[in-house]
């Protein structure tokens, strides 16, 4: 069997959230080691995973897309003695030597406090024992290579390298919401940003087959399922645009066409958030990235919705929203190259300051909330992926 030590994140701060905050984490944590044969112990301040070593990559695999984790580390669990622990401290710097380290540091903490050694008994006493058993390696306490840390709780754990966490908040504490997902770069760095804050996911995606090639809802697809990694799965809907795209095309002027389109995306969005409950739309929208994303545009955007729209990636540029994808695993398949219905749509010299109330009169005279519904109305019947 091997041992997980999960250190919960920001929820620490949560006072009387806590519990139930933990109990999230706990269930997602569970969902997520589903099948790996995995049980989960929780203990004052901490989260044990035990798993057969044989499910250790999975289990790693899910704690690094679990959110509400600070850190995590694969651990050694010993019995309180001190020769217990010194012995682990030594085994767990054979390792690190074996791996080609060569300085380090011990880091202590006791919250047990009949344990015979304080914290600095421990990293002097644990320090001299690896010094005198492991050759080669060598204490730096400023810029050890290493560190092996020892928690003396209801036993005692010791750990030589320690995994980051993604921080955040735990998927489902804070409702759902239906990011507006398009085959790029950036609505996905959203979804998954509002998952970090607690939120569940919905999405939808806007289809124009033939305009879109089927390729790119199987991106989308691909897209939803990734994000869906860290939030639990996605449910995808996917509405079928074409009718409303063309209407747009044949009686709207050329630079009003992106605006409008967006317009009834919003719409069809907020309407299709409403009937599943979802407490906002996500979009992927960065402040005068394109012309539609101007805040007078925005704000036409908006003047059909109902909901709050939330735009986490609004004052972000584009290399940070890049980083995020690759850091999410997003980017590779979002470069692949089939377009979304906006990129085929863009009009050469798109209007770059919407005024709202001819954005709401041109858009109340293409007459397009049928069309709407009916694209909703499908697009319900079925959705992709699983959630
Ligand atoms: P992205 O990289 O997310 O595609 P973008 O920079 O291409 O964004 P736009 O095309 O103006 O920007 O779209 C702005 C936002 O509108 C997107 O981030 C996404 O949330 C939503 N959106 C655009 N097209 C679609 C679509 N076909 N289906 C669903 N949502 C869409
Ligand atoms: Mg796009």
């Amino acid at each position: 069997m091997s041992t997980y030590l999960l250190k919960p994140g920001e929820l620490t701060l949560k006072g009387k959230n806590r519990k139930g905050f933990e109990q999230i984490l706990k269930r997602n944590c569970l969902t997520m080691l589903q099948g790996s044969g995995a049980k989960l112990e929780m203990t004052k301040g901490r989260f044990l995973v035990h798993c057969p070593e044989a499910a250790e990559k999975q289990v790693e695999d899910a704690l690094a897309h679990l959110l509400g984790i600070a850190g995590w580390a694969k651990t050694r669990t010993q019995e309180k003695t001190p020769e217990a622990v010194l012995g682990a401290c030594v085994a767990e710097a054979q390792e690190l030597r074996a791996q080609g380290i060569r300085t380090f540091k011990i880091e202590a903490r006791r919250t047990d406090k009949g344990f015979p050694l304080d914290s600095y008994g421990l990293r002097s006493e644990g320090g001299a024992a690896v010094l005198r058993e492991v050759p080669g390696l060598q204490v730096d306490v400023h810029r050890p290579e290493a560190v092996i840390t020892v928690e003396i709780r209801e036993k005692a754990y010791i750990y030589g390298t320690a995994r980051k966490g993604l921080r955040g908040l735990p998927v489902g504490t804070a409702g759902r919401g239906l990011l507006l997902l398009s085959g790029g770069i950036d609505s996905p760095v959203a979804g998954y940003m509002m998952a970090s804050r607690g939120m569940g996911l919905d999405a939808v995606y806007f289809h124009a087959y033939p305009y879109t090639a089927e390729e790119a809802r199987q991106k989308v697809r691909n897209l939803a399922a990734q994000v869906g990694r860290y939030s639990l799965g996605i449910r995808l809907y996917t509405l079928s645009f074409t009718p409303v795209q063309q209407r747009i095309q044949a009686l709207a002027p050329e630079p009003w066409r992106t605006v409008l389109l967006r317009m009834a995306m919003m719409e069809g969005a907020d309407k299709l958030a409403r009937y599943r409950g979802d407490k906002c739309l996500i979009t992927g929208e960065s402040l005068s990235q394109v012309a539609s994303q101007t805040i007078e545009n925005i704000r036409c955007t908006e003047i059909l919705v109902t909901l709050p729209v939330l735009r986490p990636l609004i004052g972000m540029d584009k290399d940070q929203i890049i980083r995020l994808a690759e850091k999410i695993g997003t980017y590779p398949i979002s470069i692949l190259p089939y377009e979304d219905c906006c990129v085929l749509f863009s009009p050469p010299h798109p209007i770059l300051r919407g005024n709202p109330v001819e954005a709401r009169q041109r858009y109340e005279e293409l007459a397009l909330s049928p069309l709407i519904e009916e694209a909703l109305a499908s697009g319900l019947k079925a959705h992709d992926g699983p959630g």
